[in-house]
C-alpha cells in the first residue's frame, strides 16, 4: 500500500487509468470519492481531443463517477489552443478534428478560414477520407501553415486490438505537406506547461497517474515530476522494466493507493 501526500494536486490519465472505452476500472470510481473526501484536488489530463469538457463528464457519469465538474477535464484541444495563443498572433486557422477540438478553437477565438489559415490543428477525426485528408495537406502547403498535432498517440487500444492513434494521422499529414509540425499532448512539454497553468501549480506540487509508459510516465519524468504508473491499461509491469524512464511508482491497481 502506498500514502498519497493531500497537499498535491494528481494529473489524472482517462484512458486506460479510469476506464477503458466503454468499460469503468474497478477501483476508479472509489479512488477519485477517496480524493474527494479528503479534499485533494485533481485535474484529468487526456490527450483525447475528440469530447468537449461537456462530453467528457456526461461519460465519466454515464460509467458512475460523481462529484466531478467539467473544469475537471483538461484536453490536449485545449492545451494545443491556449498554448498557440501565448505563441502565435495568427487569427485563422483550419482544424481536421471532432468536437473537443472545434469547442477549444472557438473558445479561443480563432475562425476558420481555410483559405487564410496559417495554423491548422489536427486531432482524431473519425469520420475523415483520403480526401479530406489532401484538402488538410493541401492547405499545409498551400498557406505555408503550421501543423499543431493535438496529441502523438500511436495506437488507441481497442479490447486486445487496436485502432490508429491522432499521432500516426499527424506523421501523415506533416510528411505529405513537409509542413513545420508542433506536438502537443502527453509527453511534449506544451501539454505540461498548460496544465500547470491551468491548475495555478508548480511541477513540484502535481503528481502524474497514468497506465501509459510512452505518454503519462514520459510526460512526467521528462518534465521533472514524480509519477505513479498503474497498469490497467496499456503497459505492464514487464514493459516499464524495459522502457528507457522509470517511475516512481507502479501499481496494478489504483486501490493500492491510500490517504492517511
Ligand atoms: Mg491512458
Amino acid at each position: 500500500m502506498i500514502a498519497l501526500d493531500k497537499t498535491k494536486t494528481y494529473l489524472i490519465d482517462l484512458d486506460g487509468t479510469m476506464y477503458r472505452g466503454n468499460q469503468v476500472i474497478a477501483k476508479a470510481v472509489t479512488f477519485i470519492q477517496l480524493l474527494q473526501k479528503h479534499h485533494v484536488s485533481y485535474v484529468f489530463v487526456t490527450n483525447n481531443a475528440t469530447r468537449t469538457r461537456k462530453q467528457n463528464l456526461a461519460h465519466m457519469e454515464h460509467l458512475g463517477f460523481s462529484g466531478i465538474k467539467e473544469a475537471d477535464f483538461f484536453t490536449s484541444a485545449t492545451a494545443a489552443v491556449s498554448y498557440m495563443k501565448k505563441h502565435s498572433n495568427e487569427h485563422y486557422v483550419y482544424a481536421v478534428g471532432e468536437q473537443g477540438l472545434f469547442e477549444a478553437i472557438g473558445e479561443g477565438g480563432y475562425e476558420i478560414d481555410k483559405h487564410k489559415a496559417k495554423l491548422v490543428f489536427v486531432g482524431l477525426a473519425r469520420d475523415m477520407d483520403y480526401q479530406s485528408y489532401s484538402e488538410a495537406a493541401r492547405i499545409l502547403r498551400q498557406n505555408h501553415a503550421l501543423l499543431i498535432g493535438t496529441n502523438q498517440d500511436r495506437r488507441i487500444p481497442e479490447g486486445d486490438s487496436f485502432s490508429i492513434g491522432n499521432g500516426a494521422i499527424v506523421e501523415m499529414l506533416r510528411y505529405a505537406s513537409e509542413a513545420e509540425t508542433i506536438l502537443i499532448g502527453k509527453p511534449n512539454p506544451p501539454m505540461m506547461e498548460e496544465v500547470l497553468a491551468y491548475v495555478g501549480k508548480s511541477k513540484e506540487e502535481c503528481i502524474v497517474i497514468g497506465d501509459n509508459l510512452e505518454t503519462d510516465i514520459a510526460f512526467a519524468k521528462d518534465n521533472g515530476l514524480c509519477s505513479i504508473m498503474v497498469c490497467s491499461g496499456v503497459h505492464t509491469k514487464a514493459d516499464a522494466a524495459h522502457f528507457r524512464i522509470k517511475s516512481d511508482i507502479i501499481i496494478e491497481s489504483l486501490d493500492e493507493l491510500y490517504i492517511k
